[in-house]
């Protein structure tokens, strides 16, 4: 190797400039980075819904010698516990050899990712063929929506109270469903409209059968065939369908993306990029000085809401009861607390290079992204993490040489988003966004790069450590 020029040594020095792990990593690194996302796979393929995550989580946590949170019972330090919300989040801890009056450490992601929720009252027929209305969930862009393969997941409450868990269409010889698109022969009008309007909600119906029951007069004779069979099948009548929860999701799996395999593509990388590294640092983090929380949320992509969702009191009361196990107040705890609220931002893609500027933006394989603020039009609406305590994790990673980089939500006027940042902070605890770079977020089939997913579970694993 050529020896270094005093500007090159000055440069190395002085100036910001994040490195490409596909460079700078060792190559034992860079094997257990593709180590780690063969298992992240698994996990993207086992669980694309909230509840398929916690059900998922609780199975994996299991193994790794969880046990359910007994209220009012006294933990000793190394114990793990976890306590599931409804079914659709979860909390997990680990006991700290330090009194949990030095605060815990938590890491924070959601479980949830935009999808295509069935309407209360969704089966009829049209022309002979049978569809289910949809009402999106989360911020997508419709028209990503039609002509993709799709699977239905949920739970059905049947009268009498039983309830049925459906996965259809993710096993090779299960049917599938799909929304029809114009032709482009026919489509030239359609052409003419903003993609914001072009595909309209309420022409997100999905195909769900072309059958009649029998070559006999009458109406609805192909919907009354679906009902037919899904009573035949699972007992359901369509009234259940008004108190389910039943969600469309894309029915590809995960799969490698790039002749170099750097990369992996699937449904719902936002959030589980960063919900499976969180929970993996709590699975593999033994003995933490400080007690460490996983947190993996609900209803982040519809502002955090609802009793499932980080704006709920749920954690704050698992919180407080991990206080009371040892006599101190919670809110003392929260106050000493510290968390990375673990989320995504959107890396940069110089096919849209528009939207980003680039000195803030955050790259594929330059490590977990710490992003200081989100929010939108002047920081509206954001947790903007102080200088204090940016300057702790950003030594802590150094320190751990955890690849890391800075990254902004794109240009300042194009947009902007959040996270449930706020909502940590909102709790008097100090917290800064951290997660993976994904290329085509919200969309039906999200980028990642496998050195990105390792290093946020680095990150997760040696803050817990810390
Ligand atoms: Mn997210
Ligand atoms: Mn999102």
């Amino acid at each position: 190797m050529k020896e270094k020029t005093e500007i090159e040594k000055l440069r190395e020095e002085l100036a910001y400039n994040p490195k490409n792990g596909s460079v700078t990593l060792t190559a034992d690194e860079l094997r257990r980075a593709d180590e780690f996302c063969e298992e992240y796979k698994d996990f993207l393929n086992n669980g694309k819904t909230e509840r398929e995550i916690v059900a998922e989580s609780v199975k994996l946590a299991e193994i790794a010698g969880f046990k359910p949170f007994e209220k009012g019972k006294v933990y000793q330090p190394g114990e793990k516990v976890y306590r599931v919300n409804r079914g659709k989040s979860i909390l997990l801890a680990i006991i700290g050899s330090k009194p949990i009056s030095e605060g815990v450490r938590l890491a924070i992601a959601h479980i949830d990712s935009p999808r295509l929720d069935l309407k209360p009252n969704p089966l009829y027929e049209s022309d002979e063929l049978a569809f289910f209305k949809t009402h999106y969930y989360g911020g997508i862009k419709k028209y990503q929506w039609t002509t993709i393969p799709l699977a239905m997941h949920g739970v059905i409450f049947l009268k009498n109270g039983e309830k049925l868990e459906v996965r259809i269409g993710e096993e090779d010889d299960d049917p599938q469903f799909c929304i029809s698109d114009i032709l482009p022969h026919l489509g030239t009008e359609q052409a003419k409209k903003p993609l914001g309007t072009a595909i309209p909600a309420e022409n997100l119906n999905i195909l769900v059968g072309s059958r009649q029951i029998a070559d006999e007069k009458g109406n609805d004779l192909v919907k009354l065939n679906v009902l037919k069979l899904l009573h035949e099948k699972y007992g359901i009548v369509e009234a259940d369908f008004l108190s389910a929860e039943v969600e469309f999701v894309p029915a590809d799996k995960a799969r490698d993306v790039g002749f170099d395999r750097s990369m992996i593509g699937a449904y719902g990388h936002d959030d589980s990029v960063c919900a499976y590294p969180a929970l993996m640092a709590a699975l593999t983090c033994n003995n933490p000085g400080h007690t460490a929380v996983t947190v993996l949320t609900d209803k982040e992509e519809i502002g955090s809401e609802g009793n499932t969702g980080l704006n709920s009191s749920y954690m704050k009361y698992f919180i407080y009861d991990l206080a009371d196990m040892q006599g101190v107040k919670g809110r003392d705890v929260l106050t000493a607390s510290q968390c990375l609220s673990a989320d995504v931002n959107a890396a940069y893609d110089p096919n849209y290079a528009d939207c980003f500027e680039k000195r803030n933006s955050c790259y594929l394989n330059k490590g977990v992204c710490i992003t200081k603020y989100t929010g939108s039009r002047g920081k509206g609406g954001t947790s903007d993490a102080s200088a204090e305590y940016m300057s702790r994790v950003r030594s802590l990673l150094d320190r751990k040489h955890v690849l890391w980089q800075i990254g902004e939500l794109g240009k300042v006027d194009v947009g902007g988003g959040g996270t449930v940042a706020k909502y940590v902070a909102a709790l008097d605890v100090d917290t800064v966004d951290m997660g993976v770079p994904v290329l085509s977020m919200h969309a039906p089939w999200e980028i990642v790069a496998k050195i990105d997913v390792y290093m946020a579970y680095r990150a997760f694993y040696e803050f817990f450590l810390d």
